[in-house]
């Protein structure tokens, strides 16, 4: 079978990464998409145990702030393009320990771009970095307005920097040595396969064990939520048919105050776990705010819309229902990533 394009996707084992290689890879066989994933404490190959067969699927353990293992790597495969998810994502435990997130998300992303400048510096065509971002880089709107492509980077939390300058670093690599980019900020994921630091697993997970439900100050942030599998089908389409050099803001037209989040999650819960009524929102406590917390994020999805014919496929009630039946019913899951039981399933299927 000929193999027509090599892609790398980064942070394959992560939570949008696993649905983004898990899509790749069913959706074009003719390519060959390799995973490479440090296994961080979020990345859990658990999460992609029904195409780890797959003869067009490759995994590689590896850190991509280590220079010298890239450089070999990128050698030796020769990837055609690279789609760059592998990230410390969590904004909290980047208060707690910024150089990691300086580390990582913006040495990292240097390393990958050095390895495939080097590689195809001399003939860019076909090839391709995309870059998958944040709409935090954006920093923080008041009630109203929305992000649009060329609204002007302010970051606030350390996360946030580092991805902004992950950005920069991509476009001064596409101004400075032609190399052809894409980046796309999309607003906050949710759906299977979450690590539960995050708010919607974290409260999923901590309903079914009868615990808090901690709300940041007043619970009045507001956020814009897409489900992960049309935040897999938008990398698709950009990775397709965006054009270089472009960037695209994604989101689900869909903004929500937390408290009201919360409310609705602790509704449906009671429904699914059959408690009465208002069990489940008696969790609530509401905890000192996080330093540096943006007010609202809201994203105009405009230009993917018209330019590439994108929108989400679900309602965020039908995402939030899906989402809420797969951590039931995987309730295994859950268990294991909380209590790291994943690292034995890697240590079991591939060795230490
Ligand atoms: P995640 O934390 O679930 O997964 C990150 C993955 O990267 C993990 O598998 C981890 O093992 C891997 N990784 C971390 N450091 C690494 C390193 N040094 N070398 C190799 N691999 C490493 O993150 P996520 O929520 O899936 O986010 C993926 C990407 O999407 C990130 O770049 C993030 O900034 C971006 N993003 C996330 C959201 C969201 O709501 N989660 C929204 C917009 C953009």
């Amino acid at each position: 079978k000929s193999i027509t394009k090599k892609i790398l996707i980064t942070g394959g084992a992560g939570f949008i990464g696993s649905h983004v290689v898990r899509y790749f890879v069913n959706t074009y066989p003719d390519d060959l998409i390799f995973n490479l994933d440090a296994l961080t404490y979020a990345g859990n190959l658990e999460n992609l145990k029904d195409i780890q067969d797959k003869s067009n699927y490759k995994f590689v353990k590896g850190d991509i702030t280590d220079e010298a293992f890239v450089n070999r790597l990128f050698i030796e495969y020769k990837f055609d393009s690279i789609i760059h998810l592998a990230a410390e994502s969590h904004v909290d435990r980047s208060i707690k320990d910024p150089l990691a997130f300086a580390k990582t998300n913006i040495l990292g992303t240097m390393v990958l771009l050095n390895a495939f400048k080097a590689l195809w510096q001399h003939s860019w065509e076909g090839k391709r970095f995309y870059h998958i971002s944040t709409d935090e880089v954006y920093g923080s709107l008041g009630a109203t307005g929305f992000f649009t492509e060329t609204t002007a980077y302010d970051p606030n939390s350390p996360y946030s920097a580092s991805k902004a300058s992950s950005d920069h670093f991509v476009r001064a690599y596409g101004e400075t040595f032609g190399m052809p980019y894409v980046i796309s900020n999309c607003s906050n994921n949710y759906g299977p396969n979450q690590f539960p630091e995050k708010l919607i697993p974290l409260f999923i997970n901590n309903i079914i064990n009868n615990k808090p439900l901690p709300v940041y100050g007043d619970g009045n942030y507001t956020r814009d939520w897409l489900y992960v599998m049309d935040h897999a089908v938008a990398i698709d389409l950009i990775y397709h048919e965006g054009k270089n050099g472009e960037t695209y803001n994604i989101g689900g037209f869909n903004e929500w105050k937390n408290i009201d989040l919360v409310k609705l999650l602790c509704k449906l819960m009671d429904k699914k776990l059959g408690r009465a009524k208002g069990t489940s929102e008696k969790l609530i406590t509401f905890v000192k705010d996080r330093p540096g917390h943006d007010l609202r994020y809201a994203i105009d999805a405009t230009k993917i819309n018209k330019e590439l014919g994108w929108k989400p496929s679900v309602t965020f009630e039908e995402g939030l229902d899906k989402a809420i039946d797969w951590y039931l019913e995987n309730e295994e899951w859950l268990t294991h990533v909380t209590s790291g039981e994943y690292q034995k399933y890697y240590n079991k299927q591939y060795g230490k």
